[in-house]
């Protein structure tokens, strides 16, 4: 059996690894660089915190276990932090906190309500302001570095003997009658194949269509900022009320705050870089004292790939056969996953019932 995979993020990367351990045979067309599209923004914290309806709450805690697999099967895994998510909101959400802490236990979730005193031993470097009373740890939580996850994951596959093609944008699906049996590239060669797999995030509606497939998505932006080595050492992913950050590396920091994220349009340049990066460093120095007088080193703006409906949308396209859909937001948490069961699907036609409510034809119309 031979494989197309189309885009090489965090769902094409884990895909084209998985189908090589099964024996397929991989052929992947980046358009650009690897992990170069909305894998390089998202924010990479594994989480299944609000995540509704409890479908889909599994799928995101399977998702958060399979890392912790990966990390093993792998041997090194530079790529996967275990490090918690410590949150706290403003004193008058207290009682909602704790309703929320309740719900999400009761779906076996760990929640910790834990002491401001308590956090300062954890995060030393950590200021949580004094009228704080409680913040919310969920032990379970990490944090994954993308970029280094999909070049992992990709070297592995093309270790197993899966073709990697950067820079290669795929123009269009093609079809026999309803089959889909392959991708033309820009430059017009043919490459044929049993399965495409759309794996191409936000761009996903526009190469479906050209097989006569909609796939309405509903994409919101997204605005992250990098700061230089702060002189601090942080471990955990932050959410307070106005900012949330993380490590992301050599003593830096990325930090945004959903309040901005629809204020920098997708091809505005982050270099200078937008005011809107300056105020959430700010926020940031007011919780993280040592990044007081770090230079913002970097901004990035990246669309979600969300379906209209929010939810995954992983299986064969009906009226499609060969045709092959990944598309799906928090891909960060569940990429891994998705790749896994994506991969027995297609090779042996095994179909986990996780995924039952999140497919193709729940939205897609041929
Ligand atoms: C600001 C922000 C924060 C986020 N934070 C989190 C988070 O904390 N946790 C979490 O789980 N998720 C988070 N996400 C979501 C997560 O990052 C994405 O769901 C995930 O990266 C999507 O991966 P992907 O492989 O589907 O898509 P992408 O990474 O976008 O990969 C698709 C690839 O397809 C390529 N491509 C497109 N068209 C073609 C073509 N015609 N031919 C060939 N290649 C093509 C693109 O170049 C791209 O590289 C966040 C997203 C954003 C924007």
């Amino acid at each position: 059996m031979k494989a197309v995979i189309v885009g090489g993020g965090i769902l094409g990367a884990s895909l084209a690894y998985r189908l090589t351990t099964e024996g397929v045979e991989v052929e992947l067309f980046e358009a650009g660089r690897l992990g170069g599209g909305t894998s390089a923004v998202g924010a990479g914290w594994l989480n299944s915190l609000g995540k509704e309806p409890f479908d889909y709450h599994l799928l995101n805690i399977s998702g958060m276990a399979e890392y912790a697999t990966l990390a093993r099967e792998f041997g090194h895994a530079p790529w996967y932090h275990a490090s918690g998510n410590l949150s706290w909101t403003t004193p008058d959400k207290d009682e909602q906190v704790r309703a929320n802490a309740d719900r999400m236990r009761t779906w076996g979730y760990p929640v910790e309500l834990l002491s401001p005193r308590r956090i300062t031993e954890i995060e030393p470097y950590l200021k949580v302001p004094d009228d704080v009373t409680q913040v919310t740890y969920y032990p379970w939580e990490g944090l994954a570095d993308l970029t280094q996850l999909v070049g992992a994951l990709a070297h592995r596959a093309s270790v197993n003997g899966a073709k990697i093609h950067t820079n290669s944008p795929v123009a269009s699906l093609v079809a026999e009658g309803d089959q889909v049996t392959g991708v033309t590239l820009v430059d017009g060669t043919t490459v044929t194949a049993d399965v495409v797999a759309i794996c191409t995030g936000r761009w996903s509606d526009e190469i479906v269509r050209t097989a006569g497939v909609d796939l309405p998505l509903a994409p919101t932006l997204g605005f992250n900022i990098y700061t230089g080595p702060a002189p601090a050492v942080l471990n955990a992913m932050v959410h307070t009320p106005e900012v949330n950050f993380r490590p992301d590396g050599a003593g830096r920091v990325l930090a945004r705050s959903a309040e901005f994220d629809n204020t920098v349009p997708i091809d505005a340049a982050v270099d200078p870089i937008p005011d809107v990066g300056k105020e959430i460093l700010a926020r940031a120095v007011k919780y993280l004292p040592a990044l007081e007088g770090v230079p913002i080193e970097g901004a990035r703006v990246a669309y979600r790939s969300m379906p209209g409906d929010s939810h995954p949308t992983i299986g064969e396209v009906p009226g499609r056969p060969g045709l092959y859909l990944m598309v799906t937001h928090s891909a960060g948490t569940m990429g891994p996953l998705l790749g896994r069961l994506s991969a027995l699907e297609i090779a042996h036609g095994e179909r986990d019932p996780r995924l039952v409510n999140f497919r193709p034809e729940r939205i897609v119309t041929t």
